[in-house]
């Protein structure tokens, strides 16, 4: 159901540079926590990790990095919270379950993603499909 994403250490800093994003550590370590934790962890999870390891980082600078990635696509941001963004650095269309029992946000990916029409002069650039209920382990 959460499906890791394989990168090999140290291709993440290729995907920044492809992306328009210069690696630099920070942003490196947060994208490279993404990769490893499909789990679409808060920002304040991010923090919370990579300080252990990395005394520089500031919860300030964990989130002007995602905001970065976002930008520039290397993340999406996923407004499954009513209050708190989850972040995601698998940016293919994927519909997300988020159980309010346990917290736990899943990836439906073997739910076929619906293609919606709309009017012409619309140009859709991103469609998200965010679901809330009851996951198989809690209900
Ligand atoms: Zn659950
Ligand atoms: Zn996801």
């Amino acid at each position: 159901m959460t499906k890791k994403q394989y990168m090999k250490p140290g291709a993440e800093k290729k995907v920044l540079l492809e992306h328009g994003v210069r690696p630099l550590k920070h942003r490196v370590a947060v994208y490279r926590y993404l990769l490893d934790n499909p789990i679409h962890p808060t920002a304040d999870t991010i923090y919370s990790e990579l300080k252990n390891n990395m005394s520089s980082i500031s919860r300030t600078t964990v989130y002007n990095v995602l905001n970065l990635l976002c930008s520039h696509n290397v993340v999406q941001e996923i407004a499954i919270e009513k209050n708190e963004m989850r972040y995601d650095a698998n940016v293919t269309n994927h519909i997300h379950f988020k159980c309010f029992e346990c917290g736990h946000v899943y990836d439906l990916h073997d739910v076929t993603f619906p293609t919606i029409a709309v009017p012409s002069g619309f140009r859709i650039d991103a469609v998200q499909i965010n679901m809330t209920g009851l996951c198989p382990n809690c209900s």
